[in-house]
């Protein structure tokens, strides 16, 4: 048993835990988690906990579904919802292995990120990354089921009273701060009920296992409030939707930001050019994985600053990519804007990263910035420009991704097929429904 594994153990002892969540996201990004008895730590960490992985989607076949679980004690956290006096619960993130092979399980989204990451150590790179996860907090209905009411009417940066959420929000940063999180800012954004909670930057991984519990902090302490949070990129139309900006650079083993060059215009090295080449070539398919539903399209639409055209920029808010400005060398970063808080953290960030490291390694030239508001061009200037478009659905983003290999090299022969498959019965599904839009409109013209 190792110093960290240990440092659990002692912390499981001295705070009460009773129960212990060993949590793992399935290929859509949904946190499953198996609760054990706080006595079985040492055993989770020696021999890991059996469980059956034929029910979690995308995971095996009934026939070989014996799944094993192996937390890593880096993630160890106490969960401040559940906390009491003399009783507490605690969690940890998993990795999933095969238990025939007693293999990394190639279907875990953590092994396909860190895949990712192995990639860029050998080419002599860390990744960081940091997201901007955006939500909403909406009020439940009287049997607890959520509306989309949201009884704030506050915009960008407001305060109180206007801003009727900070409270709840104040609750969910002091949860969050209890279980490690760093936070940076928080801020009522442009749509009524939307909020933003920026954590501090982190080791790609980490920022994955962040994403992934910050969502689910979020919803439980909306949920002692009666609110409901969520992160559905775009829950009602002809306002902002919800991103979720990734920020992203590499470092050398020495701690020197790889990105950074003092003499070039933005400030951004060759390396930095060439990883978002890398990004901006591959981008239609990275958007079925970052941008994963139905309604992910809804929201990359022109006006509402979210991104809808392949191009990056210094300064505006209408392009895919964006270079925010930096006070330090080792800020220097780009910012994806068209991730959304409904993909997979694992995955998106595993197809960003083979996106960039492709670049890298093919020398890819970067375009040059668009410094125009790219919603006001018309097709003949896209054009002019050299501007494609994203994909527009999400049928169109699974062609895509079917179409690209360095994508679905990053995804890995397990998920990738998997993804696929769960994106496109999605899509068809949506696509024989009825919608109220459609009622609304024929019922009583034809
Ligand atoms: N909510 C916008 C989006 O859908 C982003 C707003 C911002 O720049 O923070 O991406
Ligand atoms: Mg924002
Ligand atoms: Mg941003």
């Amino acid at each position: 048993i190792s110093d960290t594994e240990q440092a659990v153990l002692d912390e499981i002892e001295e705070n009460d835990v009773d129960f212990l969540r060993l949590q793992f996201t399935d290929i859509l990004g949904t946190v499953k988690n198996v609760s054990v008895p706080a006595r079985q730590a040492e055993k989770a960490f020696s021999e890991g906990i059996y469980f059956d992985g034929s029910s979690i989607e995308g995971f095996v076949r009934i026939q070989e579904s014996d799944m094993r679980l192996v937390p890593d004690p880096e993630t160890f956290a106490i969960l401040p919802w559940r906390q009491k006096e003399d009783s507490a619960a605690g969690r940890m993130i998993c990795d999933v292995y095969d238990t025939y092979t007693g293999d990394p399980f190639e279907g875990d989204p953590r092994r396909v990120l860190k895949n990712a990451i192995d990639r860029a150590e050998e080419m002599g790179y860390d990744v960081n990354a940091a997201p901007e996860p955006e939500f909403f907090l909406f009020e439940e209905d009287e049997d607890g089921y959520a509306t989309t009411e949201t009884g704030d009417h506050g915009g960008y940066f407001d305060v109180a009273p206007k801003d009727l959420a900070s409270d709840v929000r104040r609750d969910i940063i002091y949860g969050l701060e209890e279980m490690d999180f760093e936070i940076e800012a928080s801020h009522h954004e442009v749509a009524r009920g939307q909020h933003e909670i920026n954590f501090e930057y982190d080791d790609a991984l980490s920022t994955a296992d962040n994403v992934a519990t910050f969502r689910t902090v979020v919803r439980a302490i909306a949920a002692q409030h009666d609110l409901h949070a969520t992160f559905m990129p775009k829950p009602i139309p002809k306002i902002n939707g919800s991103g979720m900006h990734t920020h992203l650079s590499l470092f050398t083993e020495d701690g020197e930001n790889a990105f950074h060059d003092e003499n070039d215009e933005f400030n951004l090295s060759d390396t930095a050019h060439s990883f978002l080449a890398g990004i901006l070539e591959h981008a239609p398919a990275i958007t079925a994985v970052a941008d994963p539903t139905v309604n992910s399209y809804k929201r990359l639409v022109p006006g509402y600053e979210a991104p809808v055209y392949v191009a990056w920029s210094d300064r505006n808010r209408s392009a895919l990519i964006r270079k925010p400005a930096a006070r330090v060398p080792a800020a220097s970063r780009i910012e994806a804007r068209f991730p959304d808080p409904s993909c997979n953290p694992y995955l998106a960030l595993a197809a960003l990263i083979h996106a960039g490291l492709e670049g890298i390694e093919q020398d890819l030239e970067c375009p040059d910035p668009v410094r125009e508001n790219i919603y006001e061009f018309d097709e003949a200037k896209r054009e002019e420009y050299g501007i494609e478009t994203l994909p527009s659905n999400l049928g169109e983003a699974v062609d895509a991704l079917e179409e690209d290999e360095v994508i679905l090299d990053a995804l890995g022969e397990h998920v990738g097929p998997k993804f696929i498959e769960a994106k496109s019965q999605e899509f068809e599904e949506y696509l024989v429904d009825v919608s109220q839009w459609e009622i609304d409109r024929y019922l009583e013209t034809f």
